[in-house]
């Protein structure tokens, strides 16, 4: 095992103190967690998640990665869900900007081979984001998130999803045309592997739409990457999963593989 990379070391540390302690690692064991979306299942999956698959099958997401738990709806305002939602008010409050943008870039610097897909030698083809329907443009914050994706291949690899007619449609479905791939940037999704990033997840029904979107024009690969897994602390299934997560947030624990990879130990990096 080669020596821990300097860089993922400090981005660790960094990250621990800066939201350690409100933020912790989704859980995806078996039985405990949804393999999907890292919400409550006693089976493997959740029935949310089931019946996406029921109804899309594998134009869905191939692979989604969730970093952390937003405990919402908690008495007063839990730290994770104020940094969620604060970071993309106007303006956004710089903090939890910085530090969804760093938990970003140290899951894909340091557990990119797990992102990009199960041995894998290559990082994705091609970056996009979740675009929101208020600001759907580079200025929205997710724009910035997608920014700090480490290892992009260069911007040339980088395009934005349009607002697709289905725009509308009920947040909590997948509509195939809620978001759609330009013509101009066919050439960067077609046989392509494309790493999609979203903030926050909630019913997963607009990150898998832009996942459905992404297969339909061509994508052979769709992982999504999301900062949060929003969780309701009024539900109690929601909550005792929450309140089963202690240990302050560690970039070096897969958002992939559970428990977690070798290669955050083995210092792998870029
Ligand atoms: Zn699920
Ligand atoms: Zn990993």
């Amino acid at each position: 095992m080669s020596p821990a990379d300097p860089v993922a070391e400090r981005l660790r540390a960094a990250l621990t103190r800066r939201v350690g302690g409100f933020f912790h690692n989704v859980r995806k064991d078996p039985g405990v967690a949804c393999q999907v979306c890292a919400g409550p299942a006693t089976e493997v999956v959740c029935g949310k998640c089931a019946g996406h698959r029921d109804e899309f099958g594998d134009r869905l997401a191939n692979q989604v990665a969730i970093l952390a738990y937003a405990r919402g709806y908690a008495p007063g305002l839990h730290q994770s869900a104020h940094h969620v939602r604060e970071y993309k008010s106007i303006p956004p409050a710089e903090k939890c900007a910085e530090d969804l943008a760093m938990m970003i870039l140290a899951a894909t610097y340091i557990h990119w081979r797990c992102i990009a897909g199960q041995g894998s030698g290559e990082a994705w083809d091609s970056v996009t984001f979740v675009p929101s329907k208020s600001r759907p443009g580079p200025e929205h914050p997710v724009a910035e998130l997608a920014r700090n994706v480490a290892l992009c291949n260069g911007s040339k690899n980088r395009f934005r999803l349009h607002l697709g007619v289905g725009i509308d449609a009920p947040k909590r479905t997948i509509v195939p045309d809620r978001f759609s791939v330009p013509e101009s940037a066919l050439d960067r999704v077609a046989g392509k592997r494309i790493l999609l990033v979203d903030d926050t997840w909630t019913t997963g029904g607009t990150v898998q739409s832009a996942a459905v979107a992404l297969h339909d024009a061509g994508a052979s690969q769709v992982t999504a990457l999301c900062v949060a897994r929003w969780c309701r602390h009024d539900w109690s299934d929601h909550r005792q999963l929450l309140d089963s997560c202690t240990a302050p947030y560690d970039a070096f624990v897969c958002p992939v593989q559970s428990p977690s990879c070798t290669v955050a130990a083995s210092g792998t990096g870029i």
